[in-house]
């Protein structure tokens, strides 16, 4: 099985005042800072950045300060004041999507009597939850047959 992993890290913002993202759209992708995503629903407003292994040793209170900065630059709001926040960080959040690791990816079929599914296995796809269902189907429909 696949033993790289990335990390993906999401802050999470309450809003004290009301704004909208560029567009007035409910998510906005952004570049050439740290944050990636910006998904804003009524007072909260929340940030995904992926393959962030390089953030996970820093502290979340300076997390948020940088975060916030990108998200200030995107909706009008004061960058040196921060709103309050909970950063969320999952350190093995997906697979290393590399030709190395995706040859680890196991098959779903083990034996006879013993079925695999998950996005780790060999779905075809990357660690997405759409590889995820589409191996569950398969694998419900094996058990069936
Ligand atoms: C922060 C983050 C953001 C993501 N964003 C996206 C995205 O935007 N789009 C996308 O397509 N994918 C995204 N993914 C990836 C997506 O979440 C996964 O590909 C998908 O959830 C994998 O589904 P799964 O069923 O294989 O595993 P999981 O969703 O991990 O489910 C496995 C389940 O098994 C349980 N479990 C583990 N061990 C045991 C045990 N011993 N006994 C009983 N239960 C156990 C776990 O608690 C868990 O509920 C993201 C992942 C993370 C971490």
């Amino acid at each position: 099985m696949p033993d790289r992993c990335h990390a993906i890290l999401n802050a999470h913002y309450r809003l004290e005042s009301p704004v909208t993202l560029p567009g007035s759209l409910p998510l906005v992708g952004l570049i050439g800072g740290v944050a990636e995503w910006l998904f804003l629903r009524d007072d909260l407003l929340s940030v995904t950045i992926s393959a962030a292994d390089a953030l996970m040793d820093r502290d979340a209170d300076d997390l948020r300060h940088l975060i916030w900065r990108d998200v200030a630059a995107a909706t009008g709001l004061d960058p040196d004041r921060p709103a309050p926040g909970r950063i969320v960080k999952e350190k093995r959040a997906t697979f290393a999507a590399t030709p190395e690791q995706g040859r680890k990816r196991p098959r779903p079929t083990l034996s006879a009597n013993l079925l695999l599914a998950g996005d780790w296995t060999d779905t075809g796809l990357p660690a997405t939850i759409e590889g995820a269902v589409q191996s569950g189907h398969r694998a419900a429909a094996m058990v069936t047959q």
